[in-house]
């Protein structure tokens, strides 16, 4: 359930309509909009809701239960899009993020030179992954925490916010020391003690779609984070398991304008996962943001026939220079900005 306060509703008529929610045994989650200051009622308690109780409270204009199992992750919540700040630039604004970098942080000195590469073709993020979640325990596993500090020298260089996967709640602390962003991997997108852990955080989370999970159960995972009052989380349509074998996954471009009409939240694409083969990264790439993709992660590598992982769905940064180019222009054709 909802409540939404009218435009003109003072503070303390929001105070006690939160008093009110909390006597009742639930959560009171707040959304100021430019409008209206929405009261998100969540939890659970031996006290039923009654809507007509809230209705007649002094400032209130609406009750509106929400159908949907995910509350806070809810465009009724939180009807305008949320903006999530990052170091000078903004996540789900206008303007087109592009996270660009190697699967894995090799070494110092390929993260370093690939950065600066990155920020002169118009990187907006840098990418790399220092814990990596492989299927083979045999593959290279990372650096870890190495590579978040050659990560965090990266950005020292170039001043590009970084972007990388935490795999499991004992890394958190540590990640957070170094990373602008924490990355939650497809295969941990139900890791619900980790989700309740980043939650706790104040770091930004991106929070990629398991393989064989819907678009509802994506928004559920979210609501994890944000229950735990960390509002900083984008979603990354990054492809699904499928009949399909012509391709790794199966990018659901489709997921892009439903996730746009179901939340608020920032929705970002992969489509080097997606596809899994870099000759169809751009395509796909623009697909999405033509969708109202906010921004796209992208695998490049300097050599990708010699990359420690997924060398195959890597672009080389010539190519992502080309990519930026296009993407603003498809980014203009939808009235964003690249
Ligand atoms: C990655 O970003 O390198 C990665 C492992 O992604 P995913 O979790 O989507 O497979
Ligand atoms: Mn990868």
């Amino acid at each position: 359930m909802i409540v939404v306060m009218k435009p003109e509703a003072m503070s303390r008529e929001i105070t006690s309509v939160i008093a009110r929610i909390e006597t009742d045994g639930y959560k009171a989650h707040l959304s100021e909009g430019e409008q209206h200051t929405i009261i998100g009622v969540v939890g659970e308690s031996p006290t039923p809701l009654r809507e007509e109780n809230y209705s007649s409270m002094e400032g209130v204009e609406k009750v509106v239960r929400i159908t949907a199992p995910y509350k806070l992750a809810s465009r009724h919540f939180h009807p305008a899009d949320s903006v999530v700040p990052l170091n000078g630039s903004q996540m789900g604004g206008s303007k087109i993020l592009m996270i660009a970098g190697p699967c894995s942080v090799e070494s110092r000195e390929q993260i370093i030179e690939i950065a600066c590469e990155l920020k002169e073709a118009g990187a907006t993020a840098l990418r790399g992954g220092a814990f990596k979640p492989r299927t083979s325990p045999y593959s290279f596993q990372g650096h870890g925490e190495k590579g978040l500090q050659w990560l965090a020298e990266a950005r020292e260089r170039t001043g590009l916010p970084i972007v990388t996967e935490v795999m499991d709640t004992t890394q958190v602390e540590m990640v957070c020391n170094y990373a602008d962003v924490l990355q939650i991997g497809a295969r941990n997108m139900q890791n619900f003690s980790l989700l309740n852990k980043v939650g706790e955080s104040q770091h930004t989370i991106l929070l990629k779609r398991g393989m064989s999970s819907t678009v509802e159960d994506l928004l559920m995972s979210a609501e994890y984070v944000l229950s735990h009052g960390n509002n900083r989380v984008m979603l990354c349509e990054r492809g699904i398991r499928t009949f399909e074998k012509a391709t790794r996954n199966t990018f659901d471009v489709n997921a892009i304008p439903v996730l746009k009409a179901l939340t608020h939240l920032p929705v970002i694409a992969d489509p080097s996962h997606g596809t899994g083969y870099w000759e169809y990264v751009e395509a796909i790439g623009r697909a999405a943001v033509a969708a109202g993709a906010d921004g796209l992660i992208v695998e490049v590598h300097q050599c990708p026939e010699q990359a420690y992982s997924d060398g195959r769905q890597s672009l080389k940064p010539e190519r992502f220079r080309a990519m930026v180019q296009q993407i603003g222009r498809i980014a203009e054709a939808v009235g964003r900005t690249a």
